[in-house]
Order: structure tokens, then sequence, then C-alpha cells
């Protein structure tokens, strides 16, 4: 699938629109039309449902070594400055940047990317490689933007907009346990806005510098952490295979040891083959991160760095005090039954509800063949969504705008409305309808005919098959209902 066909259809039909386009557009800043929001809200709530609302908390998961429960967090986006310090963002969370200094380029490009960034000069080359590239030494750029809090507008007052939703969890630990009965282990799951700066936003919504995580922080007793860590890796990657995702796009990569970050033992990342990647390369869908104790000590103690031997410590400022100086907090956590205090371990299942929406939209392109009103084949194009995620989960036409029919068909709509997004279309031949409805992904369409109207039937289309069958017009909300959920 040429990427420029899911871009192009993505505007056409209302998926996605770039940010502000009628003043230019914002690089790295994207819209969801009204078929993307139904879209992206369906793969958010299908997270929130399977991760935490229908969690089955009495029952051990499959693969899991205890059962577990799971709860959920809604935090701000500005959070206190000190929260990004110790956390090691505020230091740490920076990309090398290369600019060009050469006339007609100006160009500022990720040190990392480089080799497979363009020149904007022509002929294009890599930067660098142009005769007149003129490319400065890579030098550090924090991703966090920086905003200011109150009237006064010092240095002072500065904060930042957070670059991931975990910090929100991971300070909120002490509330959740004292608020609730959730014992360890146990997760709490967040989903929401982050931004990052990003140097060079690319790739559609890929790498965008607004975007929306769905993040889990899981919290257990160290001895079983690796077990928790292996169960949340393979759990996650069953969950876009089950929406979807099957076949050879996607795929499990566990992290090698100089991949791994200073305070990470086990590390993998679900990735996918974007169609803008070059072929055998794939982009991060979720990372899952086995995290140790780092973040909730970090949260107590200070800012931690790895010392000569290995271990994690505070780290000292020129004055010998902690450079940035933890909450004080005991974050530890006592088993009632044991009596044992620890630290919890964490495990972080990461993703991006954008480069899922993504995923799901480049999965869904298809072009096959379909008869048209009159029985002759033509090309389609059909966005083969999992009902599940569907926008539009039905379609309800009459064949004709007389006779009755469209009165049958407006109750059937209202009757579907109540509990799914339904659209009605009445306008022009009928299949030039389904064709709307095939790009829109609708996995059914119910039409109202002549028979209709003798024998209170009407024909149900699903979207895929292109196979029609007839159901009594009292039984079209279950047929439809049980083959969408
Ligand atoms: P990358 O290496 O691609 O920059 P990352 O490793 O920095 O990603 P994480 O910090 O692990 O990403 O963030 C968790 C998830 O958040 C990612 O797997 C991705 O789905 C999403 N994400 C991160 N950065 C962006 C972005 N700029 N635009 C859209 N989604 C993003």
């Amino acid at each position: 699938m040429e990427m420029e066909k899911l871009v192009s259809l993505c505007k056409r039909r209302g998926f996605l629109f770039q940010s502000s386009e009628i003043y230019g557009g914002l690089n790295g800043f994207w819209d969801y039309g009204p078929l993307g929001v139904e879209l992206k809200r369906n793969i958010k709530d299908a997270w929130w449902q399977d991760m935490v609302t229908s969690h089955d908390e009495l029952t051990v998961a499959e693969g899991a070594p205890s059962t577990h429960e799971m709860t959920g967090l809604d935090c701000t986006i500005i959070m206190h400055p000190q929260v990004w310090k110790c956390s090691g963002h505020y230091d740490l969370f920076c990309d090398m940047m290369v600019d060009c200094r050469a006339e007609g380029c100006k160009g500022r490009f990720r040190a990392d990317h480089v080799a497979t960034s363009q020149c904007p000069l022509k002929p294009s080359k890599a930067p660098g490689e142009h005769g007149k590239c003129d490319l400065t030494e890579p030098r550090e750029f924090n991703l966090m933007f920086k905003t200011i809090v109150g009237a006064m507008g010092t240095e002072e007052d500065a904060a930042f907009l957070r670059p991931e939703t975990a910090q929100g969890i991971f300070v909120n630990f002490k509330n959740v346990v004292d608020s609730t009965r959730v014992r360890i282990p146990f997760g709490i799951a967040q989903m929401g806005k982050s931004f990052r700066n990003e140097i060079t936003p690319r790739n559609f919504t890929f790498r965008s510098r607004e975007f929306e995580q769905m993040e889990i922080e899981f919290f257990c007793h160290p001895d079983t952490s690796r077990e928790w860590y292996e169960y949340w890796r393979d759990r996650r990657m069953k969950w876009y295979t089950e929406l979807g995702l099957a076949g050879n796009r996607l795929r499990l990569r566990e992290h090698d040891a100089e991949e791994l970050s200073h305070y990470s033992c086990g590390t993998a990342d679900i990735e996918y083959a974007f169609p803008f990647l070059t072929a055998g390369e794939y982009g991060e869908l979720e990372g899952i991160a086995h995290r140790g104790d780092f973040d909730l000590r970090s949260h107590m103690e200070g800012k931690l760095v790895k010392n000569a031997e290995g271990c994690l410590e505070v780290e000292m400022g020129p004055d010998g005090k902690p450079k940035y100086k933890g909450s004080g907090r005991d974050l530890t956590y006592r088993d009632d039954q044991t009596n044992e205090r620890f630290t919890p371990h964490v495990i972080e299942p990461s993703a991006g509800a954008d480069r899922a929406t993504l995923a799901f939209l480049c999965e869904a392109y298809t072009e096959d063949e379909a008869p048209d009103d009159k029985g002759k084949l033509q090309t389609r194009v059909v966005m083969k969504f999992h009902p599940r995620i569907a926008p539009i989960k039905a379609a309800v036409f009459p064949l004709v705008k007389k006779d009755g029919m469209p009165e049958i068909a407006r109750d059937i709509y209202r009757a579907l409305k109540k509990r799914f997004t339904a659209f009605y279309d009445e306008k022009g031949a009928v299949g030039r309808r389904y064709r709307r409805q095939d790009e829109a992904g609708t996995p059914f369409c119910v039409t109202v005919d002549g028979q209709t109207l003798t024998d209170q039937t009407v024909t149900i289309r699903d979207r895929d098959s292109l196979k029609q069958w007839r159901v009594k017009v009292e039984d079209v909300v279950d047929e439809i209902a049980s083959r969408v959920s």
C-alpha cells in the first residue's frame, strides 16, 4: 500500500486533518475528523475496557503468576517541576540535534536520523552529503515543552507539559494505595495527552509533538517481577493481534543488553512495519519495560544515577547535597499479610493511541474488486477495521426514496443508533452508497427494498465478504450487535 493513498483517504473521508490547516498547518500537530475521532475513541475504549474495567481480579489470567487488580487515574498535564527533575527528564530527556548553516538549507535534523533524512538542497541527498552542506556538531535539545504558570512570568514559574503520563501515576502511588483497597500486585492505568517537542516530526502522525498515550504502571513484589514482565509483554502483544494487527507486519522485539535503560532488566517493543518505512524496518507501537524500583525510589530519594559498581544512588550536586531532592515521602509498601515492607518493582506497558490508530488505519486499507450497480467489477477501496473499532457499525439505506422504504429504513436507523454509531443514507445509487461505507470501514449495510414491503425482511451486506443475507426487520439490531461486539 502506498502511504499517499492512505493520507489522501484520511483527509477526503475525515479521519485526519493537519492542525490549523487554513493557516498553512503546524508541523507535528494533527486533528482527528468525524470518522477519525470515533476510530481513535474506540481504540482507547477497547484498551481501557480490556485492561481496566472488564479485568477479572478474581481469576488468574492466562500466563500470569497470580491474580492481580487493575485501577485507573486521570492526572494533570502540568505537574510540579520537581517531578521532572527527579524522574530524570529535566536533565536527560534530550535528543541530539544537528543544524545545517548552508544558505538555502538551514535544515534541522535529529543526529540519529541524519542517514535517513533528506537535505532540502537539490539534488537532494542525505544531510552532509551535498557539496554546500555545513553541519554543526550534534548538540543536546530537551524535548519537554516549557510553559509559565501564573502571572509573573519569571523563570521561577517555569513548568513543563508532561512528555509521558507515567509520572502522574508514580507520584499518586501512595494516594491510590491509601484510598482504595488494592493490594500488590496491581496496576494503575492512565490515558491522556503527552507533549514532546520532537526535532523532526514526520511520517504522518507517527512522530507528533502532541499525542496521546495509554500507559499502565504495574506494581509487584521484586521476586515476581520478571514473571510479571513476561506476562505483560505477551498480553499486550495479544491485544493488538485480537484487534486485527495479526500477520507479519506486527512483531515483538526484546531489547538486547546495550539497548536497555540503566535501570531496566528487560524491555520489549511491539513494532509494526509501517508502509512509510523502508523494507525490513519497524516502528514502535508500544514499549513494555521492567523498571525495577527506579521510579518510586526517585520520587522518595531524588534523582538517581548509576554508580561505579552499577548500583543506583542519589546524584549529588557540587555542594555535596542531592542534585534534585525527592519528595521525602515513604513510597514503600507493607504487605498486610506477611508484614514485609518493600519498594515495589514496576512493569510499564506504554502505548501510543495515535500510533495504534495509524497502524490500524494502515492495516485496514485494502483495494479489491466489487461489482457496481450494473454488475461490472470495479476496484474498490475498503477499510477492513475490526468491527469493534470501526467508526460506524452499520449504515441503513432505503433502496429507493419512495413506497414507504425511507420510513422503514429510518425506524431501523433510530433503533440501531440507541446501541451503536449508525449512518442513514438515501442519496444516489445504492452501489455508490455501499462504496462510501466501504471507505469509512462500516462493517454492515442494511438495505430496505421491495421485498421488505411484502415480508418485513431486509438485506444485510458484509463489508469484507460482500455476502448478503435477509433478516427480519425486528431482528436487525440483535443481528448487528452479535457481530460487532
Ligand atoms: P521513539 O523511539 O519512537 O521516539 P520512544 O521510545 O521515545 O519512541 P516511549 O517514550 O517509550 O517512546 O513512549 C511510549 C509510546 O508513546 C511509544 O511507544 C509511542 O507509541 C508513543 N509515542 C512516543 N513518542 C511519540 C510521538 N512523538 N508521537 C506519537 N506517539 C509517540
